[in-house]
């Protein structure tokens, strides 16, 4: 950890977690100039009032970065932009808000990381805790940044914390007392370069591990089979195709961890393998804290999938409806749709990320009654799509609600997973959600006119 005291630091981006960091800071008595991109009337009046603090603003652009003692980045600030990269050249420290937070955090730590379901598991792992009566906090990547954590820490409680790649690139010293990597898939390869430059970054939850220190780990996941060695951490492995008689595996409908049957996979309240994966992987997190098995599975079954990620809404008329508007990828949508039998009734479009949605026919031919194409992306997934499963234009998501509710039948499922970001339509994936749950409610029965 660096001295922080009457140093001059340098926090980039003035969000929340920004925010969160020059408090720390200025708290520790270093002297703190503030930069964004954005000029300082634009920027949060939370942002704004530090300036009262004594804090000094600047804008990213005004660069001068190589003059301060530290740089401390906001998760959302590419740790390569020229500004950073020049004083990072002249020997300047940069770090994240874990790097600076985490040594002022009382209590265990268990970190999350991987390229999806990281939302899901550390959600996952913080109710099993506080359903099996271990004090736990929730935050990171997840909501609450690690810098705002600090006043409710204690000794005797776990923080789980989500870290995106982006939080580990910067992380030095920082070591978990449990690192869980979920998986390491193609991801944000605009900031990463290449993808061993990004998988290096998650690998660096590994680094600082001791011998007394854990390492929950995907064995079905090549880049964690590679990255095994790093670190001093005792290794859990977990699979979904494959038996660790000394791990979590899947057996004959089962998780079984060491041996021992945890909990059907029937039972497990989130849908899809994906998710019986985040749930052996949380398992594993909450065994090592103390948890033990029983408690364990009777918390999962009251967990609820975290909204937006293959949410249940409602069942109207024998209809099941589910809201994943997180699914703004391919291979998102192709994971939900792994989720259901035939009789899905998919709402598909938004904004193309470049995608190539002929990765959806298969699935969608052996599954699918319809797709309702929403947005501006239809007109790239129409002839993608064609020949395989019946195309419904919809235009909006409000047109594909009301056509695939009816003509659904008893038995069927409406899913949104629409495989493009939201943003021709919508202000965020959360909004789209939101819209779509608003919809879905307002439904009324076929059968008897009123809303079930
Ligand atoms: P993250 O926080 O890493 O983005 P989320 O829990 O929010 O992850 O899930 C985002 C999406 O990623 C989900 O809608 C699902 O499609 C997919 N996903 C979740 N868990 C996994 C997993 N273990 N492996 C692959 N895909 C997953």
């Amino acid at each position: 950890m660096i001295e922080l005291r009457r140093k001059n630091i340098l926090v980039v981006g003035m969000e929340r977690s920004g925010i969160a960091a020059a408090t720390l800071l200025l708290r520790e008595g270093a002297r703190v100039t503030a930069a964004d991109q954005k000029p300082f009337e634009q920027l949060s009046e939370a942002a704004r009032a530090l300036r009262d603090e004594g804090v000094a603003f600047q804008t990213q652009q005004d660069g001068g970065f190589e003059k301060f003692d530290a740089i401390v980045l906001s998760p959302g600030v590419p740790a390569d932009i020229p500004e950073v990269e020049a004083a990072r050249s002249k020997g300047v420290p940069v770090l994240g808000e874990v790097e600076l937070a985490a040594p002022f955090l009382s209590g265990p730590v268990i970190g999350i990381t991987g390229s999806n379901g990281k939302t899901t598991t550390t959600a996952l792992t913080g109710h099993i805790l506080k359903n099996c009566g271990i004090p736990v906090q929730v935050g990171g990547n997840i909501g609450t940044p690690v810098t705002a954590m600090l006043d409710t820490s204690r000794a005797e409680q776990w923080n789980v914390l989500e870290l995106s790649s982006f939080q580990l690139e910067t992380v030095d010293t920082f070591h978990p007392n449990i690192a869980v990597i979920l998986n390491i898939t193609q991801n944000h390869l605009d900031r990463h370069g290449t993808m061993q430059r990004y998988a290096a970054a998650k690998a660096r939850i590994l680094d600082r591990q001791t011998s007394s220190d854990h390492a929950i780990l995907n064995a079905d996941d090549a880049f964690c089979r590679e990255f095994a060695q790093r670190g001093a951490a005792q290794r859990l492995w977990f699979s979904s195709t494959q038996r660790i008689p000394d791990g979590l595996c899947l057996d004959q409908g089962h998780i079984l961890f060491d041996g021992q049957r945890v909990i059907a996979a029937a039972d497990v309240p989130i849908r899809g393998r994906h998710n019986l994966e985040n749930t052996m992987a949380a398992i594993g997190a909450a065994a090592l804290a103390g948890a033990s098995n029983k408690p364990i599975a009777a918390a999962i079954k009251t967990f609820h999938a975290v909204e937006h990620r293959l949410e249940f809404v409602r069942s109207l008329d024998g209809v099941d409806f589910y809201n994943d508007s997180k699914a703004t990828s391919v291979d998102a949508t192709l994971k939900a749709l792994d989720a259901f039998g035939h009789g899905v009734w998919i709402i598909l479009g938004g904004k193309d990320k470049g995608s190539d949605y002929t990765l959806l026919r298969a699935p969608l031919e052996a599954k699918a009654r319809a797709a309702l194409l929403i947005g501006a992306a239809a007109s790239k997934i129409a002839p993608a799509l064609d020949g395989a499963v019946p195309l419904i234009e919809s235009g909006t998501l409000d047109a594909a609600v009301q056509t695939a509710f009816a003509q659904a039948q008893p038995g069927d499922t409406i899913l949104l997973a629409p495989a493009c970001s939201s943003f021709d339509q919508f202000q965020s994936y959360e909004h789209r959600g939101q819209v779509f749950k608003e919809l879905v409610r307002a439904l009324e029965s076929k059968t008897h006119g009123t809303a079930a």
